[in-house]
């Protein structure tokens, strides 16, 4: 049962989804495997079939698991909790919850506005025109220009993946008219950040990130308080079968407990090492939402609750330093993906941007010296003599390549 009185984001994170437990008899998620259900009589299981294939809620059993999944159910009860919305759609990646809600929200033959910069894959399938789906990116400030009467979606990222550019999201609302603005907001977690109190329609993570944290689940969600909107993007996934796995929501329901004090522990290691890292000769500027001059708009108390665990520094010595640097990492990893409980730090250039048209690279910062760090929650000092020994070997080879 739920509490009378509504719980603070913490208790919520620990509780939300679960509330029926103690009716159940149980204290972890149950996991139901089923691939189909056993129908009783047709006439309902024909109907109940009819209305989870428009997009519906189940009312019996759910017929068939690409049309629902109990375990599946749960997690998007909680994240959508989390971020104060009605309804939550999960789908077994971050892309493919970027996919349905195109195809749910725009459809072919319609028209995005999309703010650059975004994740390389969104930016990709929108460029590519796979979904016949026309584009138009713009600056933040381009945004009200660029509204047709064929826009049907507003796409945003804040902070973006991976510049850390923040956007205000009440300022792009108002440009967006009565057009719905989606906001992929990966990089914050509700924890930090919840875009529905700003007037957003659509909030989208990729839970493969801080949400899953671990590292060992890929999965996506997007949570809104449109009824209509919600059932147009399940309706995709029913059809287009994207589907998360019953496993993989289990695990996002063990993540979500700690999910605050993983925010919180990488951010605070984060607001530790920004500032020594903009200090080492090897680098030119460090892109962290919590360094001085960073938040023009003052979104952070307003829109974002801290500056979140994600940064990345322009190295001075650019390609030849990235290529030391990382090679001299022992202990932070060199992959993509961010909001592990490890760090993780990557060059966007060659790796989660490459698809990126490089001109639109160039224009929106990506340069080849850039290097995203997702900082994970070890001891920051530990952290602090990986990084700063990898930049003073950085420095070696600039020299060595401008000696040259
Ligand atoms: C990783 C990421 C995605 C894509 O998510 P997947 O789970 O990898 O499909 C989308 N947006 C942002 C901001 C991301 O970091």
């Amino acid at each position: 049962m739920r509490p009378a009185k509504k719980l603070r984001p913490d208790s919520l994170a620990v509780h939300a989804g679960r509330f029926d437990f103690a009716e159940l008899g149980v204290h972890a998620p149950p996991i139901d495997l089923s691939s189909t259900y056993p129908l009783g009589d047709l006439g309902a299981a024909g109907e109940e079939l009819e209305a989870l294939a428009h997009g519906g809620k189940p009312t019996g059993n759910g017929v068939y698991a690409r049309l629902h999944n109990p375990t599946v159910a749960r997690f998007e009860e909680a994240l959508a909790d989390l971020e104060g919305a009605s309804d939550a759609i999960a789908f077994s990646s971050g892309m493919a919850a970027v996919t349905a809600t195109l195809l749910g929200v725009v459809g072919a033959g319609g028209h995005v506005v999309a703010i650059r910069p975004l994740y390389g894959g969104t930016d990709h399938l929108l460029a590519s025109r796979m979904l016949g789906i026309e584009t138009t990116f713009v600056d933040p400030a381009g945004v009200a220009a660029a509204i047709r009467p064929d826009t049907r979606l507003v796409l945003v990222e804040t902070p973006a993946n991976p510049t850390l550019q923040l956007v205000d999201l009440e300022q792009v609302v108002a440009a967006a008219g009565t057009v719905p603005v989606c906001v992929d907001s990966t990089f914050m977690t509700p924890v930090l950040q919840q875009p529905l109190r700003h007037g957003v329609r659509l909030v989208l993570h990729s839970a493969t990130k801080a949400l899953g944290g671990h590292g060992d689940v890929l999965a996506g969600v997007v949570a809104t308080n449109d009824v209509g909107l919600a059932a147009a993007i399940r309706s995709v996934r029913v059809v287009t079968g994207a589907v998360l796995h019953p496993l993989a929501a289990f695990l996002l329901l063990r993540a979500l407990p700690t999910l605050p004090l993983r925010v919180r522990a990488a951010q605070a290691n984060a607001a530790i090492l920004a500032p020594r890292l903009a200090e080492h000769p090897a680098v030119r500027r460090v892109f962290w939402p919590g360094m001085p001059g960073a938040d023009v708009d003052a979104l952070i108390g307003r829109q974002m609750a801290g500056p979140g665990s994600v940064l990345a520094l322009e190295l001075e010595g650019g390609q030849a330093a990235v290529e030391t640097f990382v090679r001299s990492l022992e202990l932070a990893t060199h992959a993509v993906s961010l909001g592990a409980t490890d760090t993780l730090v990557q060059q966007p250039a060659s790796l989660t941007h490459r698809v990126v048209d490089p001109e639109a690279r160039r224009a929106t910062g990506i340069s080849e010296g850039l290097v995203r760090i997702s900082v994970g929650i070890e001891d920051a000092e530990d952290l602090w003599e990986d990084f700063s020994r990898a930049l003073d070997r950085a420095m070696v080879a600039q020299e060595v390549a401008v000696g040259r």
